[in-house]
């Protein structure tokens, strides 16, 4: 009887439609105000918005910073209906890719009210909706958001909790097909026209990767709990994996390898990206200011950590992601901002880089055995970023100007950053807001001391004139 409607594939079309009602009010659904909402596939949606993206030449993306050939590389995979797994290390945007793509999908989706898996009233998996449709005079509908749904790669994950389905034991007791406990929907079935987010897909068991691979490519499927799952499942999925994660959990298995695009994401490439990143990414909105040279010393030491070139390449493990320049860039300004100084200052760093060392310290990771500390490593790598960029800072002022600005200083001795004046000129071109001009003072007194050594750096923000004895 009403089980046979289970295996049953249901289309409904004008002519055999029940009468839809949208909030109490009956609908035609094939209007062209409601057209859009339903009868179509979600890979259908993603093709016709990424038409449209191209058509107004604009990036779909536009919360990722760079990544230019990877945003490529999606588009034409989605474009051709394939499902993405995104390979990299952790923080540096991959679930931010995942909630991007979301945008391809419609802004809302017409569904049978009820539903736990919001089926389409034009083609609905469920038995129950199936029955609704084919049995019922009047059937009532709901507009529901597009859904981003995160399966998170557990490894204690049961069936149950990632699929679901109907479970055959509880109809066998006399269950009614609708009864709550008959069909619990697991987290892939409630990504039904969804986008579902495998964060992690290697760490799911593997028996249920299988599982997974069945369920997306036939009718049916039996979990080994003796549920079943009649119903094709029309998702968009997104998937993640940290290489770096092998502490004994399964890969991700060959049949499921075979139907998803592989897309590496490695850290920005340039250091404008990692700043650009840091700043939009960071959780202290306003405050002191941030000017160009603390950001890039910030962000230099950073990918310092990542390069091959670090002296210290070969005692580092685990490299820190974006988070750890984002979380720099909080910190320098939340101590600033204490301190009440209007732009970001040497001494915002900690007296030996405390404050930096209290954004890195959690990420990164060092080998077992090795003679420098972490903090140690961080101290290193700071000193020599802010050797690199005043460099260029001393590079960068004209020989005339440092003229005065050392005979200016051998007359009064000792400068106060705080304080000064008249020693101001080139640090106020250095600026892009006049707020920052003591700041700029600072790194200018910084780098003459470090690159020429007529003065020295004797207490926060005070230099002092070193007599030249050599
Ligand atoms: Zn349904």
């Amino acid at each position: 009887m009403e089980f046979e409607y289970i295996f049953e594939e249901v289309k409904i079309k004008p002519s055999n439609a029940p009468r839809f009602r949208l909030n109490g009010k009956e609908v035609d659904i094939w209007n062209e105000k409601f057209i859009n909402y339903h009868s179509r596939n979600i890979s259908d949606y993603v093709r016709e918005n990424l038409i449209r993206y191209e058509l107004m030449n604009m990036d779909p993306f536009n919360e990722i910073v760079g990544k230019k050939i990877e945003k490529e590389l999606i588009k034409t995979a989605l474009m051709s209906g394939s499902n993405i797994l995104f390979k990299g290390k952790k923080g540096y945007g991959k679930t931010t890719f995942s909630k991007s793509i979301l945008k391809l999908l419609p802004e809302k989706i017409l569904a049978i009210k009820g539903c736990k898996i919001h089926d389409d009233p034009t083609q609905p998996v469920c038995f129950s909706c199936k029955k609704k449709v084919l049995e019922e005079e009047s059937v009532e509908l709901v507009f529901v958001p597009r859904k981003w749904i995160r399966i998170p790669g557990d490894p204690m994950m049961t069936t149950r909790q990632l699929i679901g389905g109907i479970s055959i034991q509880k109809i066998r007791e006399g269950y009614d097909l609708d009864h709550p406990e008959v069909f619990t929907p697991g987290r892939v079935l409630k990504a039904h026209r969804g986008l579902a987010y495998f964060d992690e897909l290697g760490s799911i068991p593997s028996a249920l990767q299988t599982l997974l691979h069945e369920l997306f490519e036939e009718r049916q499927v039996t979990t080994p709990e003796g549920d079943i799952v009649p119903m094709k499942i029309d998702s968009l999925i997104i998937a993640s994996t940290n290489p770096a994660n092998y502490k004994g959990v399964s890969d991700i298995k060959e049949p499921l390898l075979d139907r998803i695009e592989q897309i590496d994401i490695g850290p920005p490439e340039t250091i404008e990206e990692e700043i650009e990143i840091g700043l939009r990414n960071m959780s202290l909105k306003s405050g002191a200011r941030i000017p160009e040279w603390h950001l890039k010393i910030l962000a230099s030491a950073v990918r310092c950590m990542r390069s091959k070139n670090c002296r210290f390449a070969n005692r580092i493990e685990i490299e820190p992601s974006c988070r750890a320049t984002i979380k720099l860039f909080d910190h320098v300004r939340a101590s600033a901002t204490r301190k009440g100084h209007e732009a970001v200052m040497l001494s915002d760093y900690g007296e030996r880089f405390e404050v930096i060392k209290l954004a890195l310290r959690s990420r990164f990771e060092i080998d077992y055995d090795t003679e420098v500390s972490k903090d140690e490593i961080v101290e290193g790598v700071v000193n020599d970023s802010i050797d690199s960029v005043c460099s260029s800072i001393y590079n960068s002022i004209p020989r005339n100007v440092f003229s005065e600005i050392i005979e200016r200083i051998s007359e009064i001795k000792v400068v106060n950053v705080y304080k000064a004046n008249g020693l101001a000129d080139f640090a106020i071109s250095m600026c892009k807001d006049i707020s920052e001009v003591k700041s700029a003072l600072e790194i200018m007194l910084e780098s003459i001391a470090r690159c020429s050594g007529f003065i020295e750096r004797i207490s926060d923000g005070v230099y002092s004139y070193k007599a030249y004895d050599r």
